[in-house]
C-alpha cells in the first residue's frame, strides 16, 4: 500500500541535485564563468525556484523578455543574458529597465539602438559558424564589430559568442569547424570575452571553453549527449515525476488495452490504471513496452497513452493495489530512457510537464 501521503500526480523537484549538476558544470570548466540557462521555466522546472537554488551561478539565461521580468519582479539581480535579444523599440526599453544583458544577433537591432539612444546595455555579438539559425555571417563581423565600439549604446568591452549545432555528438567534427571559424571570426577584433560552450561542449568539447560557459540540460541532471548516460557525467536527475494506481484489474487472454486497442494480451493479465497522460505532459507517443517504475519495480507500458490514464502490466506484481506509488521518469528511471521510447528528447519531456502536476520542491 501507498504511505500515509496523499495519492498525487506531481514532479518532485530535487534543488540540491540541480545545485550538484551546476558544480559539476563548474569543475569541468574551472576557468570559465557560468550563464546558468533556466528558459523555458527552467527546462519545466520552475524558473524562480531553480535560480533561487543556483546561487552559484554568474548570470542566467532566458529566451523571452517576459522571463527576465519575472525573475526581476523575484528579486533576482544577478547578470541575465536574453538570449534572443530584443526585436521592438518597446523591449529595448525594457532592457534597459530591467539591466538585461543582451544578445545582438541582427541589424535591425542596431537600427533600434541608433533610432532610441539611452543607457548603454551590455550585448553579446552573436556569430553564426554553422547554426543558421540566429546570429551575424563571419563576413559581417567587422561591421557590427567597429559599430559597437563606436556607439555609446553598447558598454565595453563587447562580448563575442556563438552556439554549436552538433556537439552532442562526440564524434562530429563540426563542433571543431565552428570553432575555428570563431576565432577566425573574432581575430584582430577586441574580443576580451567570449561564451560558446552550452552542456554536451562544456563535458565533451574543453576546447571551447571560455569566459562564460551556458550550461542548460546538464544543470537537470540529463545527460547532453546521444549514447551517454546522466550517471556516467555524475549528474543527478532534478525532477521526478510520479502518479498512482487508481485500478488494478484482470484483463483475459485476446482482449486489447486502450484506444484503438493498439496491444492484445498474449495471456490473462493484471493490469495496473495509473493516474497520468498526455494531459499532464507524459508523452503520447511512448511506446508499448516503455519502463514504468511501480514501487520502484520495472514494468512495461502497456496500449496507447490516454489525456489522464496509461495502461501498465503487472503480471510480474498481481498483489499491486490501488494507490501504490508510480514513478515515470527521475530519480531510478532516467528521463532519457522515457524519451527513447517515445521518439524524442528528455529536453521536451522536461519542458512538456503541464499546470496540472503539483510541484514540490525539495532542499
Ligand atoms: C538553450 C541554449 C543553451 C543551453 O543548451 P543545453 O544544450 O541545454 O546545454 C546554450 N546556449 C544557447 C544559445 C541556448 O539557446
Amino acid at each position: 500500500m501507498a504511505s500515509s501521503s496523499v495519492a498525487k500526480t506531481k514532479a518532485v523537484i530535487n534543488l540540491t541535485a540541480c545545485q550538484h549538476n551546476l558544480s559539476v558544470a563548474k569543475q569541468a570548466a574551472p576557468g570559465s564563468k557560468c550563464i546558468a540557462i533556466i528558459k523555458a521555466n527552467a527546462y519545466g522546472h520552475g524558473m524562480v525556484e531553480v535560480a533561487n537554488a543556483l546561487y552559484d551561478a554568474d548570470a542566467f539565461g532566458v529566451a523571452r523578455i517576459e522571463e527576465v521580468i519575472q525573475l526581476r519582479d523575484a528579486g533576482i539581480s544577478k547578470p541575465i543574458l536574453l538570449l534572443e535579444g530584443f526585436t521592438s523599440k518597446e523591449e529595448l526599453e525594457l532592457v534597459r529597465l530591467h539591466n538585461i544583458d543582451c544578445v545582438l544577433q541582427n541589424k535591425h537591432q542596431l537600427q533600434l539602438l541608433d533610432d532610441s539612444p539611452g543607457d548603454a546595455i551590455t550585448v553579446y555579438i552573436k556569430i553564426d559558424t554553422g547554426m543558421h539559425r540566429l546570429g551575424f555571417n563571419p563576413e559581417e563581423l567587422n561591421d557590427v564589430s567597429q559599430w559597437c565600439e563606436q556607439s555609446s549604446s553598447i558598454n565595453k568591452p563587447v562580448r563575442y559568442m556563438t552556439h554549436f549545432a552538433n556537439a552532442d555528438d562526440k564524434h562530429d567534427d563540426k563542433t571543431l569547424k565552428q570553432l575555428d571559424t570563431f576565432y577566425k571570426s573574432i581575430d584582430g577584433l577586441s574580443a576580451d570575452e567570449n561564451s560558446i560552450a552550452n552542456s554536451a561542449a562544456i563535458l565533451g568539447w574543453p576546447q571551447s571553453h571560455s569566459d562564460w560557459n551556458r550550461p542548460g540540460i546538464m544543470l537537470y541532471g540529463v545527460s547532453p549527449f546521444v549514447n551517454s548516460t546522466a550517471d556516467e557525467h555524475n549528474l543527478k536527475p532534478v525532477m521526478t515525476l510520479s502518479s498512482y494506481l487508481i485500478a488494478v484489474k484482470q484483463v483475459k487472454k485476446g482482449e486489447s488495452i486502450g484506444y484503438g486497442g493498439t496491444y492484445v494480451c498474449e495471456q490473462d493479465k493484471t493490469i495496473g490504471v495509473v493516474a497520468i497522460g498526455y494531459g499532464d505532459g507524459y508523452p503520447r507517443h511512448a511506446k508499448t513496452g516503455t519502463p514504468v517504475l511501480v514501487n520502484n519495480k520495472r514494468c512495461d507500458l502497456l496500449g496507447r497513452v490516454s489525456m489522464d490514464m496509461i495502461c501498465v502490466d503487472l503480471d510480474d506484481q498481481t498483489n499491486a493495489q490501488v494507490g501504490d506509488p508510480v514513478v515515470l521518469w527521475g530519480e531510478g528511471l532516467p528521463v532519457e530512457t522515457i524519451a527513447e521510447y517515445a521518439g524524442t528528447i528528455g529536453y521536451e519531456l522536461l519542458c512538456g510537464v503541464t499546470n496540472r502536476v503539483e510541484f514540490e520542491y525539495l532542499d
